[in-house]
């Protein structure tokens, strides 16, 4: 390639991998003052690309992954405790609805209102704490994304 300048890529190899060009374009660059001032701005170029510091994340991706796992673990524990809610709740319904199976019309009839009204506001309760339960992990959620 006598004559004409180098092209971009001739050049990018010049300064990449010496080695690889040909004498032509070696030859050329020694007597070309406008090839070596394009050289000379592409390696500038390339030395200030690689002084470069490595790209970081705007947050803390390590505090936030080790939240979820945190989490996530915490949920695994907590899911033996949940069964054993439900298993509780079907010992504490089947057993007397087992027991008291003959009688079982007149324990919803001859119920006292007291009592029902009993069961109903226990009912009320557990199922109010359970809702606040999810409100607070959603909470928890949307501030760990927002965070
Ligand atoms: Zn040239």
């Amino acid at each position: 390639m006598s004559g004409a300048h180098l092209s971009e890529e001739e050049l990018q190899q010049y300064i990449l991998d010496r080695p690889a060009c040909t004498p032509e374009d070696i030859a050329h660059l020694d007597g070309c003052p406008d090839c070596q001032a394009q050289v000379a701005a592409y390696g500038l170029l390339m030395e200030g690309l690689s002084q470069q510091p490595a790209p970081v994340f705007g947050f803390d991706v390590s505090a936030i992954v080790m939240g979820q796992l945190a989490e996530s673990a915490e949920r695994r524990v907590e899911r033996p405790s949940w069964w054993a809610t439900a298993a509780l709740i079907l010992l504490v319904t089947a057993v007397p609805a087992w027991l008291f199976r003959k009688s079982a019309y007149y324990v919803f009839t001859d119920i006292s209102a007291v009592f029902l009204y009993l069961i109903l506001a226990a009912a009320g309760v557990f199922v109010l704490l359970r809702v606040l339960h999810l409100i607070k992990r959603y909470q928890q959620i949307i501030n760990i994304i927002n965070k």
